[in-house]
């Protein structure tokens, strides 16, 4: 049984050319684990194209399951596409009230059921994308279990299902968690502590820092070495991506904060 608690982010500002822009951080609790979970049978249930949402009875999540199960069939055709890999499993999504009723952390909070296909988080209002983009990292905690196999280390486990979030529905991509690490360079410690489990504290910064730095692998490299390098253990990670990328995680972390801080100024020019 894996239990890993995640904080992805937390509501800040972004100081952009002068102007003070207010970015919604996501704000969610995370945890993935593989065992199934009982639930009880008080649901309305609604089948999108590839989830079941179980929705309590007269709820947001049931006013708004439409939109709910766009935003997850959405997620789910990306991220098949960004990881090139094949996965039919139908996901059953259990949409609680609030955290006493799902008895979870917080009302931003979630669970992912990778060997029952299933996920449960709450569903509070406001529909945004802080509550979309709970949902997306949970599927792919299942998506990714269930396609590429058990990740190796924290820094791919909770790192990989944020690095492909679809911005359909929202702006909290790659192009966000860019500008977010360029603002935040000198609290992102070194990418060899990230990746080594005795070391993965599980603060918003280690979840920010490792989605941004997956995204960048697949935007630069493609999903082929990031699918070799899943289920690699922070032990043999350095060796491991030496092999894949041709050079050692310090040459790549000092390539991604520079990409990220040229990237922020292009986008603003
Ligand atoms: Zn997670």
């Amino acid at each position: 049984m894996h239990g890993s608690s995640c904080l992805l982010a937390s509501r800040r500002g972004l100081v952009r050319s002068g102007a003070l822009v207010v970015v919604a951080f996501i704000s969610a609790g995370c945890n993935a684990i593989l065992g199934p979970s009982s639930v009880d049978d008080n649901w309305h249930s609604f089948d999108s194209g590839h989830f079941t949402l179980y929705v309590r009875p007269g709820s947001f999540a049931e006013g708004n399951q439409g939109r709910l199960g766009e935003v997850l069939d959405d997620q789910y055709g990306a991220t098949l596409a960004a990881l090139n890999v094949s996965y039919a499993g139908r996901i059953s999504a259990f949409l609680y009230s609030d955290a006493a009723d799902g008895k979870l952390d917080s009302n931003r909070s979630g669970v992912a059921y990778a060997a029952t296909e299933a996920l449960r988080a709450t569903c509070t209002p406001p529909l945004d994308g802080n509550l979309f983009v709970l949902l997306q990292h949970e599927a792919n905690h299942v998506i990714q279990r269930n396609t590429l196999g058990r990740p190796g280390t924290s820094f791919m486990n909770e790192g990989l299902p944020s690095a492909v979030l679809s911005t359909r529905f929202h702006d909290y991509g790659k192009d966000f968690l860019y500008a977010w690490t360029a603002d935040h360079l000198s609290a992102i410690p070194p990418l060899t502590n990230l990746v080594d489990d005795e070391q993965w504290v599980g603060s918003q910064v280690a979840y920010n820092a490792s989605a941004s730095f997956l995204a960048y692998l697949l935007e630069q490299h493609g999903a082929g070495p990031i699918k070799e390098l899943f289920q690699v253990s922070s032990k043999a990670f350095g060796q491991r991506i030496q092999t894949l990328y041709g050079r050692s995680l310090d040459d790549l972390d000092r390539e991604w904060r520079a990409f990220c801080v040229a990237h922020r100024t292009s986008s603003l020019s």
